[in-house]
């Protein structure tokens, strides 16, 4: 076991890290400087097997135990920063006006390299660690991708961690949700068509508007009236469009919105019901409708082993009472999902104090978090791969 003093003497280091790369946020996929910055980082802890342009800006790197044969895990940090104009006064605030790390993603990227400086050096374990820094999590996909592209099966991962940043949750704590942890993600898209005419004569139209505000009406009642009141589910309608004049009935609307759901089934449902309640009522009423479905991220599911093997690994470095291992799940997302749909892992949460919340422009990870994150990915490692 490594205890808290060995990470703090990294501290200093990796704060300047973390705020080189708050001070230069790049977005979904363009993470090319942040990949640079990690690849160079990486080589200079003596790492020879690092794998870049993964999913276009992702890395993989390699680093063996010493400790004989085992299993290779996987810790994931995210490195892409928002679209949002900085607003938190810091000394190293965002130089690109319009774009922060408004989600702690370079809080996140810089706590991996620490923990790969110590992991490098010590090799303290059995089998090996893969270090994954993935791009392109605020658009849902980056970690999607680094699964369809292999690299699962290519390094050998047999299981896999992620860690966030919880503005809310003390420094030096953690909170982990046993099980379900955060929502499904889709989008829906409904186009409705009417027949357009002169609004002075709705006896000779097929009037969209009125269908869309009847199938808006119905969306509310696929949670409250069709949902089992103690799962979790919700639709919402965020656009709506239709019309140009004043005294013109228009050919078409349309209807979109988010449908976030704790459970595969829910899931499936709500499709289904959306599907059935907007077309039911725009023949009702003489219309019809085409349907657009997009799933994005799953559920994120934690497994119960490995979250067993987080807590655990927290606690070495924090103690027993400064980890919350009941947390509820929450309606937000995670790409990292797609990785927990590929291996068995784990998805904790890592107090930020008492700061703004993420995608706020006041946001800023805080530097005080940086000990206990490395603390914890070097713990996991060296707790779940015990050396002989
Ligand atoms: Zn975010
Ligand atoms: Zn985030």
């Amino acid at each position: 076991m490594s205890s808290i003093k060995a990470f703090r003497e990294l501290q200093n280091e990796v704060t300047e890290w973390r705020r080189y790369l708050h001070g230069n946020p790049e977005i979904a996929y363009e993470e090319y400087n942040t990949a640079r910055f990690v690849a160079e980082k990486l080589a200079s802890f003596g790492i020879n097997h690092i794998e870049t342009g993964i999913a276009e800006t992702g890395i993989v790197a390699l680093i063996q135990g010493e400790g004989g044969d085992g299993p290779t895990i996987g810790l994931r940090a995210d490195m892409d920063a928002l679209p949002i104009l900085e607003n938190s006064n810091k000394p190293w605030s965002s130089t690109i006006p319009g774009k922060m790390h408004g989600c702690g993603h370079d809080g996140h990227t810089a706590m991996l390299l620490g923990a790969a400086k110590y992991l490098a050096k010590t090799r303290n374990f059995k089998g090996a660690v893969a270090l994954i820094f993935q791009p392109a999590e605020e658009a849902g996909i980056g970690g999607h991708r680094m699964v369809q592209e292999g690299i699962m099966d290519r390094f050998g991962i047999s299981k896999v961690y992620g860690m966030h940043c919880a503005p809310g949750i003390e420094i030096g704590k953690f909170g982990i949700c046993p099980g379900l942890a955060l929502a499904s993600v889709d989008e829906f898209d409904i186009f409705v068509k009417g027949r357009g005419g002169h609004a002075a004569y709705p006896q000779r139209v097929i009037d969209p508007i009125v269908i869309a505000a009847q199938i808006i009406v119905g969306l509310q009642s696929v949670v409250s009236r069709n949902t089992d009141p103690l799962e979790s589910l919700v639709v919402s309608v965020t656009q709506l469009r239709a019309g140009e004049g004043y005294n013109s009935i228009p050919e078409h609307a349309q209807i979109s919105g988010t449908v976030r759901a704790l459970s595969p089934n829910l899931r499936d449902f709500a499709q289904r019901q959306i599907s059935e309640s907007a077309n039911g009522i725009a023949r009702a009423f003489g219309g019809s409708i085409d349907l657009k479905y997009q799933r994005l991220e799953p559920v994120t599911v934690n497994h119960p082993e490995e979250t067993s093997l987080a807590i655990k690994a927290a606690r070495k470095i924090v103690g027993h009472d400064a980890v919350t291992d009941q947390l509820k799940p929450t309606m937000g997302a995670e790409d990292f999902a797609y990785m927990l749909e590929a291996r068995p892992g784990a998805y904790i949460y890592i107090g930020n104090g008492p700061t703004a919340d993420v995608h706020n422009p006041a946001f800023d990870f805080n530097d005080e978090a940086i000990p206990y994150g490395i603390g914890y990915w070097v713990n996991l490692v060296e707790t779940s791969m015990l050396a002989v």
